[in-house]
């Protein structure tokens, strides 16, 4: 196994699948079965999923709202996310722990650092909720916030696209793909990775980020194997 303990962040949008809103079953029970797959072969895993199939704070602005209210309307539609995966992986036979940034205690623990690793050795899945509780931030952010602090070997944001290119290449049929990336390539290409408060919060902290296609069967568990999926960005 190339890595022991990953941050998975996927987006609320992957969750609609062909639906133009919501949550489409089929995806949280492939997200469910992929995320299996790599616990059972006790690779420690914690995710952070978007809102933004259900709720986004400029959506809320769009139409006039505070955007400070908004954006807490955003982390709640992680939580519903969460949640969502959370039953599906249960359904799965997976042991799964919830931890919320905003307090709600019937539903999920409080994250609590401590906690929280000390799941991940038990070899619980761990999914952190409600973002970074702030305003103002993103579920990037979030992930990065986490996976630093849980001390993972990388973050893994699973996207509909296989890596980083050269240009968009669902509008570019030229766009090449990169293998590996640095930070700094990043920025001077002015390619699209991540926000740029989660990208430099990553590069100032030295987790390596894989940019991989989720919705290809066995993707995960290949990349935690080794195997060259998607992007790496790197220090290099
Ligand atoms: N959000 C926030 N703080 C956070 C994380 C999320 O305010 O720490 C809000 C923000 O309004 C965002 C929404 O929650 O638009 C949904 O999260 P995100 O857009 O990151 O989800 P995704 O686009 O990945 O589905």
């Amino acid at each position: 196994m190339k890595y022991k303990r990953i941050l998975l962040k996927l987006s609320g949008e992957a969750l609609m699948g062909d639906l133009q809103y919501g949550i489409d079953p089929n995806m949280l029970k492939q997200y469910a079965q992929q995320i299996r797959e790599v616990a059972e072969l006790g690779c420690e895993v914690a995710i952070v999923i978007g809102g933004g199939n259900i709720f986004r704070g400029v959506q809320g602005v769009a139409s006039g709202m505070d955007r400070v209210q908004g954006d807490y309307m955003g982390m709640l539609a992680t939580v519903i996310n969460s949640m969502a995966l959370q039953g599906a992986l249960e359904d799965a036979g997976v042991n799964t722990r919830l931890q919320t940034a905003i307090r709600m205690e019937q539903i999920a623990e409080p994250f609590i650092k401590r906690r929280a690793t000390r799941h991940l050795e038990k070899g619980r899945v761990v999914i952190f909720g409600a973002g970074t509780g702030n305003p103002y931030f993103t579920t990037d952010t979030a992930a990065v916030l986490r996976a630093i602090e849980t001390q993972a070997d990388v973050i893994l944001k699973g996207t509909r696209v296989d890596g980083i290119y050269t240009a968009d290449p669902e509008k570019d049929p030229t766009a090449e793909k990169f293998e590996t990336i640095s930070y700094q390539e990043v920025y001077d290409k002015n390619l699209k990775v991540m926000d740029m408060t989660a990208f430099t919060l990553s590069e100032e902290n030295n987790l390596p980020i894989i940019v991989f296609d989720m919705n290809t069967d066995g993707n995960l568990k290949k990349l935690i194997l080794g195997d060259n999926v998607g992007t790496l960005v790197t220090n290099k």
